[in-house]
């Protein structure tokens, strides 16, 4: 994707009557109830610092708790395989299967088969799968795309909601949201019974104790992971964390910041006892590739619980689908590059103002309006940029390092402003910036012009010399970021504990 086609998809979406409202409407919601739950936690910020603790050790030790985890999941009868990508983990998934001729699946809620594409491929190669979650449930019989993490059928509400549930399931038209769950209900209980495997992702892999945790609020993971003899958790390699007491903190901030809960309606820890045959499917990714780099190996201690995007002056007007990306919002702008391949989505850091709300809220401390802007200068340092772009910044270069010409065209400039049609009667060619926001109208005379005016004294400097100075500044600065990345990682890890 160009960057001038996630404009015309910006665009777009912005156009749409019908979706800003709804996304204002219902992240507005979550935002109020997410700060009412956290402010109701005397010690939230605390339990926050050691969530984030807990994730940052575990990316810290992947590879050690990744191998503890198989041995504790091993012990207890279960199996566990590892796929460095998408494709192995499709394939991995079907061989599974297809082994114990299961034909039939009920899926619960899972990030990360939206990532590899499991569901098209199941059913492309012949399989019956059934998203269990409702609104999963939904956008899957819509023949739509999740457009929330947490919350996937954000984009409709009940009206369009009957709508498709008549046209696709046959049924009344109904907008009741009782009678439009009953119907869910009803239906996925009869594909519960005839199911042969049940699907699902994982919250966390606690490494100690081989657990899989689950975090839901409708029972329908505690039925696809319980009731089909087969059950295969589908998980990314970052998920895992050292210990069980980790899930104190980590339990207590996801809900809050999903759903302003105090904890989910229901947790499931399941041990590799349960149904005949469990599975897990570890999925790398290019996710040990991202754990080696300094900064943004706090990528994977996102723990998905969407607060970022319902934070989001961005995400709220458009939603989900205009970023075109399994993952949407300002978290889906970091993971999709290095999830997704990195063509895509990279246009994706893009689509943020940097504004800060998505960290302030986050309950892992991810700061994203860093990595986002990392992610920013991968894109030009890997030719992102076109011609266009990179000739303006050349331009501007050479003009910020030229005192004189930069003088020169400012007071061109200023004329321009100041003429008739730009910016003082309103029929401005700037419209598209003055639409939204004031643009004053610039003084008829520069700072330096008033300030010689008023007899204050000016230094003529060599520019030459101003450039040098100017490098060493940047290089001063970049060695500070360098040594300040450094000191950061190290600081994060967990003092007193062991992998
Ligand atoms: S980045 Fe933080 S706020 Fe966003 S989904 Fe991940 S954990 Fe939640």
């Amino acid at each position: 994707m160009s960057l001038s086609r996630l404009r015309e998809q910006f665009r777009q979406a912005l156009a749409d009557p019908d979706l800003a409202a709804p996304y204002e409407r219902a992240t507005a919601t979550a935002r109020a109830k997410r700060a009412a739950a956290a402010a109701e936690l005397p010690d939230y910020e605390e339990q926050r610092q050691k969530a984030a603790d807990a994730r940052r050790e575990a990316i810290d030790h992947l590879d050690a708790l990744v191998e503890r985890f198989r041995e504790a999941f091993t012990r207890d009868g279960g199996t566990v395989h590892h796929a460095a990508d998408a494709e192995e983990a499709r394939s991995l998934v079907k061989r599974i299967l297809s082994e114990r001729g299961a034909r039939t699946v009920v899926k619960a809620k899972s990030m990360l088969s939206e990532e590899i594409a499991l569901n098209e491929d199941l059913i492309a190669s012949g399989w019956e799968v059934h998203e269990t979650d409702l609104g999963e449930f939904i956008v899957q019989i819509a023949g739509q795309r999740p457009s929330h993490i947490t919350a996937p059928a954000l984009h409709l509400d009940r009206v369009d909601i009957g709508r498709i549930f008549h046209e696709k399931l046959g049924v009344d038209y109904t907008e009741d949201p009782v009678e439009l769950a009953t119907i869910a209900r009803r239906l996925l209980r009869e594909r519960f019974l005839q199911a042969d495997a049940g699907i699902s992702g994982a919250n966390f892999l606690v490494a100690r104790t081989g657990q899989i945790v689950l975090l839901e609020n409708e029972a329908n993971i505690r039925m696809c992971t319980t009731l089909p003899p087969l059950h295969i958790a589908v998980v990314g390699v970052e998920k895992v964390i050292a210990e069980v007491d980790d899930l104190g903190p980590l339990l207590s901030v996801i809900a809050r910041s999903a759903t302003g809960q105090k904890l989910g309606a229901y947790t499931s820890i399941l041990g590799a006892a349960g149904p005949p045959e469990r599975h897990v499917v570890l999925v790398d990714n290019g996710r040990r590739q991202l754990a080696q780099h300094p900064r943004k190996r706090e990528i994977l201690t996102c723990i998905r619980c969407g607060a970022c995007l319902n934070a989001c002056p961005v995400y709220e007007r458009i939603g989900g689908h205009a970023y075109e990306s399994a993952y949407s919002g300002p978290i889906g702008a970091l993971l999709g590059p290095h999830h997704l391949g990195t063509d895509h989505g990279r246009e994706l850091p893009f689509a943020s103002s940097l504004c800060g709300a998505c960290s302030e809220v986050c309950p892992v401390k991810i700061d994203i309006p860093e990595l986002l802007r990392l992610e920013r200068e991968r894109y030009v340092e890997t030719g992102g940029a076109d011609v266009g772009e990179r000739l303006a910044w050349w331009l501007w270069s050479k003009v910020m390092t030229r005192p004189r010409l930069y003088r020169l065209l400012a007071r061109v400039g200023r004329g321009i402003l100041q003429g008739p049609g730009i910016i003082a009667e309103g029929s401005s060619v700037l419209r598209d910036w003055t639409d939204g926001r004031k643009l004053p109208i610039p003084s008829s005379t520069s700072f330096i012009d008033q300030w010689k005016h008023q007899g204050g004294a000016t230094t003529r400097t060599n520019p030459i010399w101003d450039r040098t100075r100017a490098q060493r500044a940047l290089e001063a600065t970049r060695k500070a970021k360098r040594s300040w990345a450094a000191s950061r990682g190290r600081a994060g890890r967990g003092k007193d504990r062991k992998p």
